[in-house]
């Protein structure tokens, strides 16, 4: 398969980094012998791209890319004043106050699947410093994404601090109002609306991990909805978060049916980890987390509201991880 792994780190991620590649490869990678991407707005130092190839089997090919400017800086439209003014009025929410969050938020969300080193790919997945799998993965994922007809698999979903995208969803409704085909027959509205798409209920699917077919965000849908959010300025007047952005696209835009929930990825990002309760699937991948730290079924997740949405069966004993 044509797949890599991607992630945008800094130097100073270096030793975060490296324990993510590490379970990545022991755990699936030295099989498959995937590419790695890694990008940053600063060039990678030497130890960086040292250290990191010296952990990757031989036979993947690894790129280290440093972004041009276009991909992390202001577009013309943006007033500088206005987005300072932003940051000082949201100094109280969780990154509120960053400029380089901002600039993250939007590579990730518009630009990523346009670097010319991503073109050879199909498919990828997202890893970030700091986050673990922690089950064996003995097929091709990426195999079976293709197999199966899957565009988009997440491991964690929960809600959105609302205050970060207060107009995220009054633009999505405008502008499905002027592509009402956009919306997908079979589509997973349920999963981020309580109430037929009148309110965003906020949840998402947390995208410092996903396995995607990049033809999602290279569609005519993907690209014209990120345009239009970008124009009005929502990376930089509020805070807006790639996750809930891909999130609403893939719930709007995709058969609910090429949306799928790796439960059997136990996968952590602090402060959440999940990992499957199901003994059958925990014995069978070889898992070595705690099951009772799963996620799911806990208050902020929305693994209840996936499950309810799709209608797929819980499962046995979720009661008793609801905390
Ligand atoms: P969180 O997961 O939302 O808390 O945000 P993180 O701090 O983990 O950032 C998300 C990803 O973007 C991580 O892979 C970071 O290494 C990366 N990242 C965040 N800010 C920057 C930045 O200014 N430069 C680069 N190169 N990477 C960044
Ligand atoms: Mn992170």
């Amino acid at each position: 398969m044509k797949a890599c792994f991607m992630s945008l780190v800094r130097n100073d991620d270096l030793f975060s980094i490296l324990p993510t590649i590490r379970k990545i490869e022991d755990r699936f990678n030295k099989n498959y012998n995937y590419s790695y991407v890694f990008f940053n707005d600063q060039p990678f130092n030497d130890e960086f791209q040292k250290k990191v190839k010296n952990i990757i089997n031989p036979k993947s090919e690894v790129h280290f890319v440093h972004l041009p400017k276009e991909m992390w800086s202001y577009p013309d439209f943006i007033d500088l004043e206005e987005a300072a003014k932003t940051r000082v009025a949201m100094k109280d929410i969780i990154y509120g106050d960053s400029e380089s969050y901002r600039h993250m938020c939007r590579f990730n969300s518009k630009w990523f699947y346009q670097h010319p080193v991503m073109a050879e790919f199909d498919y990828y997945w997202r890893i970030e410093p700091d986050t673990a799998i922690y089950c064996d993965m003995d097929h091709d994922v990426f195999e079976y994404m293709n197999n199966n007809k899957l565009v988009y698999g997440f491991s964690i979903s929960l809600h959105e601090y609302e205050s970060t995208i207060p107009n995220l969803w009054p633009a999505t409704k405008n502008f499905i109002q002027q592509r009402p085909h956009f919306l997908n027959n079979n589509n997973l509205i349920k999963f981020i609306s309580d109430n037929d798409g009148d309110l965003f209920n906020q949840c998402h699917f947390w995208s410092n991990f996903e396995i995607v077919n990049l033809n999602f965000y290279r569609s005519l849908q993907y690209q014209l909805y990120v345009e239009y959010l970008d124009k009005t300025g929502i990376f930089f007047y509020e805070r807006a978060g790639d996750a809930p952005i891909h999130s609403i696209a893939a719930s709007l835009f995709l058969p609910q049916e090429s949306i799928k929930y790796f439960d059997s990825i136990a996968y952590m990002h602090p402060p959440y980890t999940h990992c499957p309760i199901d003994d059958s699937v925990y014995l069978n991948n070889r898992c070595d987390c705690n099951q009772n730290d799963d996620f799911t079924f806990q208050g902020y997740s929305c693994g209840m509201q996936y499950y309810e949405a799709t209608g797929m069966t819980k499962p046995k004993g979720y009661e008793h991880h609801m905390k």
